[in-house]
């Protein structure tokens, strides 16, 4: 999985949550964040610099906030993110200023502006990539978009980070049950909860936290030849199922589940319906060789899979509504997307995976998971910033015929 450097240096939004971490995500809304007391501390107060003036100046510390609460919010779009925040020193101060940050002659606006922009634009709007993170501007605050985590043994969680030479130290409180390197990504070592903490090389007595409960990994088995890794059984274009697999229909859970679902999307005003759930073997080899026959091999197999490879024949998959790409951006597609975790699916074969899952696009096959690892899956694709995080690239797996 790409590493994501969301480069969130030098701005003011964090400073509203730095007495009060443990509340602030990147889904506080602007104006709760607004309630919060503000406090500076820290080799800052006596500079009477206009970039300074600017962060203690309360009213323009809360537009500031907001418009980055906002653009941080759009920009990483849930994104797991440490966000650390430096007091602008400016040209004239102690260290030499060839350097000096940009975003402290920044405004609010433009910080927001180039946030958004990406990573690329941030870097080159943050000079303290080049090395001044050492002193020239005293950092003012740390917070982490997340405050807790439930990871496996074995497992990694990352933290997009800030800056690629980050001048942070992370630390465990008990790396028996996880360690965390140095640009923050938290691996799972044995069973427990643990606190992660990061904090401020310039100064120490700044940080942020994170609780982490590791649980144990079940790992990858095998049984009767069907493959399940932390208990989800797999089936992908790697991972076949033998020919003799059949739960006989969907499963009573994948079935009850979709029923929550479809009653949840009713209240809504939207009507999805099992259009495709159980294939068997058989049926998934007529399928297909009818699908090659029209298509041809290659083509087929970027939307109909191979018999003994289909997710259909595990009685946990269900093709909703029109099964073609009629169905992308509907109400009810969109719906799915937002909700189907609540009920213990997954969109299987998000957008823009093809090349990780071996599928196209299809946002009408819904995966049963169940609900704890949907939520678990949902989680980690926040923390890695990616809303279309993957079977596959949650446990690191491949999705290829042999
Ligand atoms: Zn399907």
């Amino acid at each position: 999985m790409k590493r994501q450097f969301t480069r969130i240096t030098a701005f003011t939004a964090s400073l509203v949550c730095l007495m009060g971490m443990a509340a602030c995500g990147n889904d506080v809304p602007a104006d709760e964040s607004e309630s919060s007391e503000l406090s500076i501390s820290s080799g800052v107060a006596e500079n009477t610099t206009d970039n300074v003036n600017d962060v203690q100046t309360s009213d323009v510390t809360t537009s500031a906030a907001e418009n980055e609460t906002a653009g941080g919010t759009t920009t990483v779009s849930g994104a797991g993110f440490v966000a650390v925040t430096r007091a602008g020193v400016a040209s004239g101060a102690s260290k030499p200023n060839g350097n000096i940050n940009t975003p402290t002659t920044k405004t609010p606006g433009n910080n927001a502006g180039g946030n958004t922009a990406g990573a690329g634009n941030n870097s080159g709007g943050n000079s303290n990539a080049g090395g001044n993170n050492g002193g020239g501007a005293a950092v003012s605050g740390i917070t982490l978009s997340y405050t807790s985590a439930e990871i496996s043994v074995g497992q990694t969680k990352q933290y997009p980070v800030v800056s690629e030479n980050i001048n942070e130290v992370w630390t465990s409180s008990n790396t028996a049950v996880a360690t965390v390197d140095s640009i923050g990504n938290i691996t799972g070592v044995g069973e427990g909860t643990c606190i992660i903490k990061v904090t401020s090389a310039d100064n120490p007595s700044l940080g942020a936290q994170v609780s982490v409960t590791v649980k144990k990994s079940e790992g990858s088995q095998q049984i009767d030849g069907v493959t399940y890794i932390d208990g989800i059984l797999i089936a992908n274009k790697t991972y076949g199922l033998p020919a003799s697999y059949n739960p006989g229909g969907l499963t009573g859970d994948t079935y009850s589940a979709f029923q929550e679902l479809a009653s949840g999307a009713a209240n809504d005003g939207l009507n999805i319906y099992i259009s495709s759930g159980f294939r068997s073997y058989e049926t998934q080899e007529a399928i297909y060789n009818d699908y090659v026959a029209t298509n041809g091999q290659a083509v087929a197999d970027t939307f109909s899979a191979r018999p003994g490879f289909s997710e259909h024949q595990t009685g946990l998959a269900i093709d909703v509504n029109e099964i073609s790409d009629a169905f992308i951006g509907t109400p009810e597609a969109i719906w799915l997307e937002e909700h189907c975790v609540e009920y213990g699916f997954i969109i299987r074969y998000p957008q823009g995976k093809q090349g990780v899952t071996g599928y196209k696009y299809e946002p009408w096959h819904i995966r049963y998971v169940g609900k704890d690892n949907a939520k678990r899956i949902h989680d980690a694709a926040v923390a890695a910033g990616d809303p279309y995080l993957t079977l596959e690239e949650y446990f690191g797996i491949t999705s290829a015929y042999q």
